[in-house]
């Protein structure tokens, strides 16, 4: 079904191009032609070119051969050079060519006058260039056919086929080149009112150049903006292409304002040629320029409203602050995550949200936002909430340049942090404590004691190592569950009589260590007896009354360059001697 459309579309386009292709060809050569030399406007060609920059490829030489038919065809039928047929078929057909090759060697034969850009590589290749080429084949055969002057052929032929091509291919891209030219059409009622501003044009034109006592040639130029300011490209291509054919007509019969220069004929058609070559300036690049900017705009209100909606229903909050940090726009997820109003925000500086300690690194990282736009750049920090409390937020931001380079503003998503951060301080938390009894683990106190360089450890600071008496004998009579609470009691006892800077670890089973860091030998041997007097004093419950443990414990002062191990070690070796000595006491390290 789609492929019956297509091609039915394609035969159309095909028809409808032969048969253009010849009307026009047949008009120009009635109207337009001087005695004995070329058609001053020429706009066969700007059909075959609108087909050839809007047609697929595969189509491209069909649509070749149904033009060469449509020029060969008229000039057959009218012109007095119908011997010379083929000739002017090769020169009008490789014109049209060699437009669109140099369209699509200058990146432009897709979308020709759909971007500002265009217009100058369109008027260059098609209006020039390619005109210019083929006049040299059309003069160089009048002059040898006929011994016409080839310069004043090459010359009209250039001129009328640029012309042609200028005027022509808007409206012929109008009838060829689908929806992209018609955008300044879009309501219905558009098409009422777009008939009325064309017939005022053609009113306007046919009074203009049906008199000729007044010089009125600016005033085609009114309606002709009027309709290109109210629908675009189809206003300014139909308007140009009526001013050129209506004055054209009037001109050629020798009507009009254009008689009021003084000249021959020749002289005032070239006048008229140039005054459309004017009109088409003035026209299509502003068409083009304003279907750019509303498409621009287009652009800009679709990516606005799909920044609102992510802006409204995320739960980050997105912050938009100009270069000096003040805020400008503050999503509805602020109130959720700090309990401040957002409209409350706007106007203040975003640093004043930023706890004091935090400011200065949050400013560098805002800094480098600004120096590197279009990086996104992270940082953590403490920021104020609602009652003045602060909580861990992290900020994502990036710097928006304008086209000049100026940073025009700092999109930011900010994130509530305060639960990563305690899950992490919770993670930090188990990685480091033993879960039973809530005293660090092996690793991390051995962290600490490697944390502390052995040339640090100098008279004071004592490593104590504690174990306690026969416990498998608790475990075997009273059973795992007493072991356990007095594995917990212990910890409890340790905790009460030993100070906050004193570390406690429990390096497995029932063994303990603990690391005054401040303690003289003598200190810690008698912090460790109290704290051995206050355990064997210490009732444990149990379901079935009460006990009580006992335990030994060596100690080993720090001294300068002897390692962690090292002090262990000793501290080990201590400990042993106190359970040999008959336990539950404390023994000091010889060394
Ligand atoms: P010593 O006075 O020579 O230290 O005798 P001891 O019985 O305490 O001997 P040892 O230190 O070799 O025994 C450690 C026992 O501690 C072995 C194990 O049954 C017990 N134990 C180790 N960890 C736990 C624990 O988490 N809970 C309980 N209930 N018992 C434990
Ligand atoms: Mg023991
Ligand atoms: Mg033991």
């Amino acid at each position: 079904m789609v492929q019956l459309a297509r091609t039915g579309r394609s035969a159309l386009v095909m028809g409808g191009v032969g048969v253009a292709y010849f009307a026009l060809a047949l008009a120009a050569i009635s109207f337009t032609r001087l005695s004995d030399n070329v058609a001053l406007l020429w706009l066969a060609n700007a059909t075959l070119l609108a087909a050839l920059c809007t047609r697929p490829s595969r189509e491209h030489l069909r649509l070749l051969l149904v033009a060469a038919v449509g020029s060969c065809a008229a000039t057959m039928v009218i012109s007095p050079f119908a011997p010379l047929a083929p000739i002017f078929v090769v020169a009008n057909l490789s014109e049209a060519f060699l437009g669109w090759k140099l369209l699509g060697y200058l990146g432009q034969a897709r979308g020709v006058f759909l971007r500002l850009r265009s217009i100058p590589a369109f008027v260059l290749a098609a209006g020039f260039i390619a005109p210019a080429a083929s006049g040299v084949i059309a003069s160089l055969t009048l002059w040898l056919a006929r011994g016409v002057e080839p310069s004043f052929t090459w010359t009209n032929w250039m001129i009328g086929h640029g012309l042609g091509i200028l005027i022509g291919t808007p409206v012929a891209l109008l009838a060829l080149g689908g929806r992209n030219y018609w955008e300044g059409l879009t309501r219905r009622f558009d098409v009422a009112s777009f008939v009325l501003v064309m017939a005022s044009v053609v009113a306007v034109v046919s009074v203009t150049f049906s008199q000729s006592r007044l010089p009125l040639l600016f005033l085609p130029i009114l309606p002709a903006i009027i309709a290109t300011a109210m629908f675009r490209f189809a206003g300014a291509a139909l308007s140009v292409f009526a001013i050129a054919v209506i004055g054209a007509i009037y001109t050629m019969a020798g009507h009009g304002p254009v008689e009021l220069v003084e000249g021959s004929q020749a002289v005032h058609l070239q006048f008229f040629q140039f005054y459309i070559g004017i009109i088409f300036l003035i026209a299509l690049p502003f068409a083009t320029l304003m279907a750019e900017n509303r498409r621009l705009a287009d652009a800009v209100a679709a990516s606005e409203a799909r920044y609102r909606m992510i802006a409204d229903n995320a739960s980050d909050a997105m912050l938009t602050l100009d270069p000096w940090g003040t805020i400008r726009f503050a999503s509805p997820a602020v109130r959720e995550l700090t309990g401040l109003e957002p409209l409350a925000l706007i106007g203040r500086n975003a640093l004043s949200l930023i706890a004091e300690e935090d400011r200065e690194r949050v400013r560098t990282v805002h800094l480098a936002a600004l120096a590197a736009p279009d990086s996104t750049h992270r940082v953590e920090y403490r920021g104020f909430v609602a009652g003045g409390a602060t909580r861990w937020f992290e900020t994502t931001a990036r710097a928006v340049a304008k086209e000049n380079g100026r940073i025009a503003s700092i999109v930011s998503v900010v994130r509530d942090l305060s639960l990563q951060k305690a899950r992490e301080a919770d993670l930090e938390r188990q990685a480091t404590t033993d879960p039973m009894t809530g005293v660090l683990n092996r690793r991390a106190f051995q962290q600490r004691l490697d944390e502390i360089p052995p040339r640090d450890f100098g008279h004071v600071g004592t490593l104590a190592v504690l174990d306690l008496d026969h416990f498998k004998r608790v475990n075997d009579r009273l059973g795992h569950a007493a072991g356990d609470a007095a594995l917990l009691s212990f910890a409890d006892v340790m905790r009460a009589n030993l100070r906050g800077e004193d570390v406690i670890a429990r390096l497995g089973g029932e063994e303990f260590a603990i690391l005054f860091p401040t303690l003289s030998a003598s200190a810690a041997l008698a912090a460790c007896e109290r704290l051995r007097h206050a355990l064997e004093t210490t009732d444990i419950a149990t379901g079935a009354g009460s006990f009580r443990v006992t335990v030994s414990i060596g100690l080993a002062p720090m001294h300068a360059n002897v390692p962690a191990d090292e002090l262990m070690r000793r501290a080990d070796a201590a400990l042993y001697r106190a359970k040999a000595a008959g336990r539950n006491r404390t023994v000091l390290a010889d060394k």
